[in-house]
Order: C-alpha cells, then structure tokens, then sequence
C-alpha cells in the first residue's frame, strides 16, 4: 500500500488501493508508474479498482483525455466513467483536489479495442494510406459481403458443402486474430474444410480487395490497421505519445493481435495496468488466448509487478461455494478460491424441469416472486447459452406483459428497415461503399439486381454521388422516389453537410418505401426509426453515429432509448457472453444440461470444454444473493420451425459432479436422462455476443496528419497481402 493513499479510498482493501496508488506522483500532472497486473477472481472488484485508478489519477492531474481505458463493451465504458466520476465527487467531498465533477467522469479515450482503432486510423489515416472516412462494417454485413463475393466465385452452387457464410468469416477472422496460418487453423478447429483451402485463401483475398474498394473496414481490419500502423517507428510514437496510462479491463479475452498492440503502444509497460481473470476467459473462439494474462509480467524487463485480490464482494458465500467447486473440477488450474466478504446466504438451487415451457413458467414465477420482496425486475437476470435460448421465455414475457430487454440476441440492427436507412447514410457517408448502395437502390419499386449494378458503375464514374445517380436512368415505377433521391444526396451527401437533421431527411425519403414495401407492420417499423432518430441526436457528426452502431450495435429498440424509457423496470434477458462482468441481486441461467453446458459443438477438444466450464462460472458469478440453474429434461430439438415442437431428452450438465451438486439446493436424483451425442464440430460464435464498443469522446477532426501526403505505412497492401 501506498503510504500517501487519500481517505477517500478506505472503502478498498489495501491490495486495492495498492493498485489505485501504484506509481510516483511526479507533481507536474504525471504519474510515472511501471507495468501491473492485477489477477483476480470474479466480484474481487477489479472493475472498480480500474475505475478507482483512473480518479486517483485525475486527482494527481493527470489530463483524462491522455488515459486509455480498453473495456469490453461501450456499456462497460461508460460505466467505468460513471464509477470514476462518482469516486471523485467522493474525494471532493473528503478534501481532494480534483477537477469539478458532475456525474460521469469525460473519458475521451474509453472504448474497445476496436472502437479505439477506428478513431485513431481516422486520425492518422493520410499516413496510412485509408481514406479517413472509411466506413465500418459490422459482422453481419461482413459475413453478406463475404457472401456475394462466394457466390461470384461459384461457391454457392458446388455440391460438396462449401463453408456458410458465417463459418467463412469465423475462419478469417480467428486466423487474423491468431496469426496463425489459414491451414493450421482450419486442420485444429474447421478440419472438414480442410479441402477447401485453397479456395478459402483465394475468398478471403478477392474479400480484401473487396472492401478496399469500397472503403470498407471490418473489425479484424481495424485491429490489424492498427497493428500495422504501429510497425512504423514515427506513427507508433505518435499515437503513444497520446496516452500516458494505458488500463485494461477484462484482460483474460485479450487476442494476440490485441496484446501485440498494447505491446507496442508501451513497449517497456510504462503505465500499462492490465486487470482480469484466467478464470473467465471466454473468448477463445475469437483467437483470445489465456497464455497473455498468464505471462503478462514476464514481457517486461524487470517482469511487471502482479497484485491479487482475495475477497470477493459480490455475492453471498453458497454462491461462491457452488462456483468454486465447478472450477475446482477443472482440468486446468485456476489456484483461486472465492471467499465472500457478504458472508453466509441462500444456497443457490438447480431446479429440474419437464422442459421448456416448464422452465419458462418457473423462471416468471421465481422472477415475480422475487419482485413482491422488493427486487426490482431490473436486478434480476436471465442467462443462456446461445441467444435463442430464451425464446419460450420472450413469449411467456410478452404474453404476460413483463417487461424485458435482451442483450447479444438478435440485433434490432439487423431488421431491414434499419439496415435500409443506415445504409443510405453509409452511401452518402462513403460513396465507394457499394453494398450500402446496392440496398438502398433496391428499396426503389423496379429496381433489381442487375439495374443496381449498373447504376452504381454509372456512381462509381463521378466524384459526387448526385451527380452519379443525375446519370442513371430510374425504372419508371421509381421516378419520383429517384429524384428525392438525388435530392437527399445533394443536400447531404457531402461530408461537410451538417448532420443535424440528417436522420430525418433520410426517414422522409424513405418513409413511403416503408409504407410501400412493409404494408402490415410499417408503422411499428416507423417507430423504431423513430427511437434511431432519438440516438442520432446524440452524435457529434454521421461518422461517430455510423461507426459506433456498427462497433457496438444495440441488441433492443429499448437499448436505444431515451432516459424515460429506460427509467422503467425491465427484466434483463442476456447471453453469458455478454453478461461479463455485470452483476444482479438474482440470476437464473437457462438450460443447464449436457449440450448446452457444455455446448454440443464444444465437446470435441478439452480445451473447448474447459472454456465452457469457465462460461458457467462466469454465469454463476454475476449472482449476489440467488443462483437457479434450470435443468430442462427435454428441449426443442433445433433445425426445426420456431418454437417448434420435437423434442430430445437433455442429459445432465457433465460439469455437476458430485462436488458442485452438493452445494446446490433440490438436486433431484439422477433420472433416466439419455445422453446427447456429442458432436465434434468446432465452437460456432455465440448469438450476437456483444463485440465491441465505441468511444465516447466529441469527434476529433480527422485532419491530422494530413500533412504527409506519401504513406508512411501502406495499410491496404498489408491487409491484402495477408492471404
Ligand atoms: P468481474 O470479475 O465479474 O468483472 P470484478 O472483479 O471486476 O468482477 P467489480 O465489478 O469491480 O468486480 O466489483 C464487484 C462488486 O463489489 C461491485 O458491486 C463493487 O462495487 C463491489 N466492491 C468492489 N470492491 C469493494 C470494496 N472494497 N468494498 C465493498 N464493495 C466492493
Ligand atoms: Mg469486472
């Protein structure tokens, strides 16, 4: 512990404020501080010790605009400087000396991985070769996009199984994300394409080419823009010079590419403070890798300093009992064992089902029973598996009138008409970006395929993109929808158009195709635009919009809402994956059976098996006072109509062993429970988990750096060379 830590920090133990202190006050607004690690277990408070950290800082003067702070989600980061905002009212009040502040604390530079590279390529993006307003492309666009271009190269009508189009960016992405060389990674984790490497390599390298021309990132070009941008020694060093304190939350999840990044953003760790736990690492079928935390301090020299935390806050200790024992069954070591600082409580309760239904009535009961004692719906959370895990329950919910919101299922982004007007703002936003063009010539009465395509060879001819479409003859059906539209274009195609009052003109133009093309349900459909039209408010500019929806898109229309709405009492519906590191008074987690905990896909390696143990105990860990594991003894087989109704008998989770069953409450004895064949298939990406998230500073002008008009680093030839 730091002798000098100041009174407003005693709420932590001294382990904690060891790390919140850690570092030299130099007293002209710096703090020098060698590398940490903080490894902890789930609830220890790692999450609140960063945001601690960042307070003290600002309180010694650090400049919050020179703080890099690297969450899991945008929800995460502003939380984090919601938390810091509130520790510094706390030190105002105990005395210190700290900028006034009101509420959340204003970190610029708190975000994803990839939302943070997004802004700094845009930054920097002359001396990179980009053109700075690139858009971009979310996972699903990317996996359309990788479509067409499987479709172009014949793919689609081969008889042999030629990869879907989502198994091809899963391919992609984990190889860049890895390193590792395409034949490697499909031999360990896609072995039945094995075959078709050859033809994978040649797709994913007509996809780069691809989305340069149209001016197009996705997430994986983004961290290897940024990697590659920091190969040259100049821009590395600018780009570093921006950020005294580099802080990592949720450490464990970090890929390689990620940690080469940190690596050389402070190649001797210099205010590098990296928090997490082995333990929760759930990633790694995005290419994470445990190894990075496990040898964090061994890349410095002298190693960096490691400091751990023993208490967890969070939950009562039979909560902690049943996770400890699920780990203690782990093939792997984690040498951590959860000690409650609340003390005794109730002992959480594996409820067995007949299925379903069964376990949907169960949870809705559990829910408002829990709600008459005085929890509101909000402290409560259903978890699962796989995003359609909970569709019996959003039935049940709705039939019932509960209010919920679901997070990592599927994306509100991800209905047409959503996709239609952001794609007009993307063409305009990025003339080059073909497939936003391709859809939104499509929303025209007469306009198919092929009439697209020709237009936007016309577009692709002229600089501005009124003058392009001026060109083109409209199907007669689409005149005057055709020529609004050249009029949207001109007033606010161009980039110095003012965005204020953008959303609204494109809902104006598109609102008769609405009403022409979705005749049932178009004014619901007006309503969610309506919601969209409310969050673009709060955008600084149509880059910052289009950039954060596509980095952290809201998985609910009521994600999106204003304060009113979101002062209202809703269920929480989540996947494990996106549940990271939050908490709720009570947690429920669906379909606790061999299958789905384990997945079925998962049970081919044990390392996959071990990654699921860890899932539940991530599960589990976000309960602080009640855990019920459901057990349905059937479910819905898959691959069959929505709510369809075949069912398979499920077999109990592998990961309730004697020793973790005896620390729940109403274990029913084992049944006849058959046992779901294992498959060996790799790990598919679970439903929509929450990728990335945005920044939350004001838009910088993206006209730095202009100045070097030769490329210091060619990123587009490094990103195609790549296959
Ligand atoms: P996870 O592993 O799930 O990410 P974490 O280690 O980041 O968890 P936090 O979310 O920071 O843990 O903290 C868990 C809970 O414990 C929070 O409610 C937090 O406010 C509380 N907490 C953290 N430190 C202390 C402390 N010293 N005294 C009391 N409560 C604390
Ligand atoms: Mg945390």
């Amino acid at each position: 512990m730091t002798p000098s830590a100041p009174p407003w920090l005693n709420r932590l133990n001294p382990q904690q404020r060891a790390a919140v202190t850690w570092g030299m006050p130099r007293g002209d607004g710096r703090v020098q501080a060698a590398p940490l690690l903080v490894i902890a277990g789930a609830g220890t408070g790692k999450t609140a010790t960063l945001a601690h950290r960042v307070a003290w800082l600002v309180e010694q003067g650090v400049d919050p605009a020179r703080i890099l702070l690297i969450t899991f989600s945008r929800r995460a980061a502003q939380e984090m400087a919601r938390r810091a905002g509130q520790a510094l009212a706390q030190s105002l009040d105990t005395g210190g000396v700290c900028p006034p502040a009101q509420g959340a604390l204003q970190l610029p530079w708190a975000g994803t991985f990839h939302a943070v590279a997004a802004r700094l390529l845009r930054l920097h993006a002359s001396a990179l070769g980009l053109d700075s307003g690139f858009s971009v492309l979310d996972r699903s666009d990317a996996a359309d996009l990788l479509d067409l271009i499987r479709h172009e190269q014949g793919w689609s009508a081969t008889r042999s199984r030629f990869p879907r189009k989502d198994t091809c960016l899963a391919i992609a992405s984990f190889a860049l994300n890895t390193g590792r060389p395409l034949r490697e990674v499909l031999a360990h984790g896609w072995p039945w394409c094995l075959d078709w490497h050859d033809a994978l390599r040649k797709l994913f390298s007509a996809y780069a080419e691809r989305k340069q021309t149209h001016r197009v990132l996705d997430f994986d070009d983004l961290l290897l823009a940024w990697e590659a941008a920091l190969s040259d020694p100049q821009i590395a060093a600018q780009m570093a010079a921006r950020f005294d304190h580099i802080l990592v939350d949720e450490y464990q999840d970090t890929n390689t590419l990620q940690a080469g990044i940190l690596r050389a953003l402070s190649p001797q760790g210099e205010g590098l403070m990296a928090v997490g736990d082995d333990a929760q690492s759930i990633y790694a079928f995005r290419g994470a890798c445990i190894d990075h935390i496990l040898s964090f301090g061994e890349q410095f020299d002298p190693p960096a300093q490691r400091i751990t935390l023993q208490r967890n806050y969070r939950s009562v200790q039979p909560v902690l009992d049943c996770a400890n024992a699920l780990m203690a069954g782990s093939t792997q070591a984690y040498p951590k064992s959860l000690q409650a600082a609340r003390g005794p409580g109730a002992r959480p309760v594996l409820a067995t089902v007949a299925d379903e239904r069964a376990q949907a009535d169960r949870v809705i009961g559990g829910v408002l029973a829990q709600r008459e004692t005085g929890v509101p719906l909000k402290e409560q959370a259903v978890l699962f598996r796989n995003a359609q895990h909970s569709e019996w329950l959003e039935v049940e919910l709705t039939r019932r009138k509960i209010p919920f919101v679901k997070h990592g299922g599927l994306r509100f982004m991800d209905a047409a008409h959503v996709k239609d007007v952001l794609a007009v703002l993307r063409w305009m936003q990025q003339p080059r970006d073909a497939l936003a063009g391709f859809r939104v010539l499509q929303c025209l009465p007469g306009m198919g395929p092929a009439l697209a395509e020709r237009a936007l060879a016309v577009c692709a001819a002229h600089e501005r993109l009124s003058a392009g479409l001026s060109q083109c003859a409209s199907p007669p059906a689409a005149v005057a929808h055709w020529e609004a539209l050249i009029a949207l274009t001109r007033d606010i195609g161009p980039r110095e158009a003012r965005w204020r009052g953008q959303f609204d003109a494109v809902c104006d133009w598109y609102q008769p195709l609405l009403e022409r093309r979705y005749r049932d349900g178009a004014a619901v459909r007006a309503a969610d635009l309506q919601v969209l039209a409310a969050m673009a408010g709060h955008f600084g500019s149509r880059e910052q919009f289009l950039t954060e929806l596509a980095l952290d898109p809201p998985s609910a229309s009521g994600d999106l809402a204003g304060a009113p709405y979101r002062d209202e009492d809703y269920l929480i519906l989540s996947t494990v994956h996106s549940a990271k590191g939050q908490e709720w008074d009570a947690v429920w987690v669906l379909n606790v059976t061999d299958g789905n905990f384990p997945n079925e896909y998962a049970t081919g390696a044990a390392h996959s098996i071990e990654e699921e143990r860890r899932l539940l105990y991530v599960a589990m860990t976000r309960a602080r006072n009640t855990l019920e594991l459901i057990e349905p003894r059937a479910f819905a087989v898959t691959h069959q109509p929505r709510l369809g109704d075949r069912h398979v008998t499920g077999a109990r989770s592998r990961f309730l062993n004697a020793a973790v069953l005896a620390t729940l409450e109403g274990v029913p004895s084992q049944g006849a429970l058959n046992d779901v064949d294992p498959c060996s298939t790799p790990p598919a990406v679970p439903g929509g988990a929450a990728a990335a998230v945005a920044d939350s500073g004001a838009a910088q002008s993206a006209t730095e750096h202009r100045q070097s008009a030769v490329p210091r680093v060619d990123v587009a030839a490094r990103l195609r060379s790549r296959w």
